[in-house]
């Protein structure tokens, strides 16, 4: 996330009055920018990811991996070299830093974006590298950054947190985390509290438990404190909020405290970051399979591999009349999803585009529509910004209500920040020589640095494909969504199908005039989809190699991404595990695993130093790395 502003942040019942106010301030704001830059061309390809760290703590002689909320105080010292820039510029900056919403996190990116050339994508591993060395100088002993998805033991009995806490804070009133778990920044606790307050109830996360052979069923956990009665949403996990068979957590923490892998991309003008957005966005839910690692939340293994879901439900503020369950009377909208949650409708509307790809219902302000329309606005644009203008802004500063909407993005970006879907179109901020980009945020974050490399150049040379070859991956966005729920299961990546489209390069699309939506696509296997078939679909990796031999690309340069492109069709093929199905195969043959589906304090605790003696190169995983690693 971007520089975060300061002030103070209004609480929900204060926050709620000025929702209006944001919201037809950050339209006023979008308008602007749109009006003045939307003709913007020749921006170049510029391009970088975000690995997001986890800093853990050992205790050895209770064998137990607990988090450090130290991690947070490291930013001052790692941001230094970006402060002293800002007024010297012969400083280069490599690494750039952010607190993440884990006060137990931080979030590393490039010093500045990548260039377009192949060259700066062999420079990517070496700065991830960098980025976790960088980290390493200021760990103390027992201390050490991971890249795992979701914390085994977040929320767990016992010590999880290092300093520990009692799980009695205000700003979550969760039973499971205290509030110090949680970014100290005002805009957090707030962010976390306001959801609560806006949903008028706790978030309620479940995921389904793994059934392994000594599970009880149901599964009814036994660490849920039914009787507890802290704050009055204690009784809600006993009325029905925690789900039988289902692992439950009940804060913003369990989602956000998550990480994941994320690549911003710059595109050379607004066209082309709509098409980026749209053909990626079909490519969302396979990646999200094929990075798939988060297999174990609260000390239980769950019956999905990925996060995404999890982050869904952490963040869902909308009411009940929102969610459907009771008929509109004080809510203004029934809002089928969470603000964290895949894409609702495609953004282009080029020749390859056609309406009946936008096939689920997209639920908008009307009012909002209208004035971005009559504003110079096109239909498909309009409906994307009034669509994520159905939400409440959450956090709002005081100090910042009011804004010259001319130069100010703050009320727009507001919504749009919090809008955490698996693509995002993001404008120009005004008054900068940043181009139109695109997000692509649903892959998970990897154990070790080549893989996220692998992982994030993939990505960036996909796009170069999409792009040189015009390509066409539009299926309809309804089948889009059932991908992500296929994504989630477990080892979907070798055991389920996904839709993908059959004929992607548009000659072929062509001859295809007569035929319907619903023939353009087929249920592939990913190994399908980025391998290919024998008769059929090229697929992504074979696409992406010839994209690469259109152009002169040396050996050597060659060789290195073919490695990369490699180990990826590995992963995809089955030859090698996700890490969501090593993590499950490491703690089911841990020798303190009982078959019960519980991850014990001890084996979390060998699992992270696990993690840690692969990212150090002591400990060879075959099963993960082949001969890659
Ligand atoms: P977020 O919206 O997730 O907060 P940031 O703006 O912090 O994203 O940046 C995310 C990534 O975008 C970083 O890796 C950064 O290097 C990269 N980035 C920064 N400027 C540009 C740009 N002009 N074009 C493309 N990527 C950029
Ligand atoms: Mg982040
Ligand atoms: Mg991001």
């Amino acid at each position: 996330m971007g520089l975060l502003s300061l002030g103070t942040p209004l609480e929900w019942e204060e926050a709620k009055k000025y929702a209006d106010h944001v919201r037809s301030h950050g339209i006023k704001q979008f308008l602007s920018i749109y009006n003045k830059l939307k003709d913007r061309k020749k921006d170049h390809l510029l391009w970088g990811d975000e690995i997001e760290y986890m800093v853990v703590d050992y205790d050895h002689e209770n064998k137990n991996a607990r988090l450090s909320l130290r991690a947070f105080d490291l930013i001052n010292e790692l941001q230094k070299s970006e402060i002293e820039a800002a007024t010297n510029p012969d400083i280069v900056v490599e690494t750039s830093w952010r607190p993440e919403y884990g006060r137990y996190m931080l979030e590393g990116t490039p010093g500045a974006p990548y260039g377009g050339t192949l060259d700066d994508l062999l420079s990517v591993e070496a700065n991830m590298i960098l980025r976790r060395n960088t980290v390493m100088q200021y760990m103390k002993e027992g201390e050490f950054p991971i890249t795992i998805t979701s914390f085994p033991r977040l929320g767990c009995p016992g010590e999880f947190l290092t300093p520990h806490y009692e799980p009695t804070g205000l700003a979550t009133r969760s039973m499971f985390v205290p509030d110090e778990v949680i970014n100290p920044h005002a805009r957090f606790p707030t962010l976390t509290a306001n959801i609560r307050k806006r949903r008028q109830a706790k978030v309620a996360i479940n995921m389904p438990i793994f059934h392994d052979t000594n599970t009880p069923k149901p599964f009814i956990d036994p660490t849920i404190p039914h009787d507890r009665d802290v704050f009055p949403e204690d009784k809600e996990a006993g009325e029905g909020a925690a789900l039988p068979d289902h692992i439950y957590m009940d804060s913003m923490c369990f989602g956000m405290g998550c990480s994941c892998l994320q690549i911003t991309f710059q595109a050379c003008n607004i066209d082309e970051a709509r098409k980026l957005y749209d053909h990626l966005a079909t490519v969302g839910p396979i990646m999200l399979a094929l990075t798939a690692a988060a297999p174990v939340y609260r000390g239980y293994l769950a019956d999905v591999d990925c996060r995404w879901n999890v982050i869904a439900q952490s963040v869902d503020d909308r009411t009940r009349e929102e969610r459907g369950l009771e008929p509109l009377n004080n809510s203004k909208f029934v809002i089928p999803k969470s603000r964290y949650d895949s894409i609702d409708s495609y953004l282009s509307t080029d020749k390859l585009y056609k309406p009946e790809y936008n096939d689920i219902p997209l639920v908008i302000d009307e009012d909002i529509c209208k004035e971005l329309m009559d504003n110079g606005v096109d239909e498909q644009l309009a409906r994307h910004v009034a669509h994520l203008f159905i939400r409440d802004p959450l956090v709002i500063f005081e100090e910042l209500l009011e804004q010259d909407d001319e130069v100010s993005s703050d009320h727009f970006e507001n919504l749009q920040s919090t809008n955490w879907q698996t693509m995002r179109f993001k404008p120009p901020p005004p008054n900068s020589p940043i181009g139109w980009r695109v997000e692509f945020r649903s892959m998970e974050i990897q154990i070790t640095d080549f893989e996220n490399a692998a992982f994030a150049i993939f990505i960036v040379l996909l796009t170069r494909a999409i792009l040189s070859f015009g390509l066409n991956f539009y299926i309809p966005i309804s089948k889009v969504d059932e991908n992500m729920k296929t994504a989630h299961k477990r080892a979907a990546v070798l055991e389920h199908k996904f839709y993908f489209r059959k004929h992607v390069f548009q000659d072929e699309s062509h001859s295809e005039t007569n035929s319907t939506v619903d023939d353009e696509y087929e249920l592939m296997t990913i190994n399908e989809i980025i391998n290919g078939k024998d008769d059929g679909f090229p697929g992504l990796i074979p696409i992406v190699n010839s994209y690469l031999n259109s152009l002169n690309v040396d050996i050597e340069t060659r060789r290195t991404l073919g490695r990369y492109l490699d180990f990826i069709k590995c992963r995809a093929d089955g030859t090698l595990m996700t890490a969501a199905t090593w993590i499950r195969q490491f703690i089911r043959t841990h020798p303190d695993y009982k078959h019960d589906s519980h991850v014990s304090q001890e084996i979390n605790y060998d699992l992270i130093r696990a993690i840690e003696k692969i990212n150090k190169g002591e400990l060879k995983v075959p099963e993960l790395f082949g001969d890659f690693l």
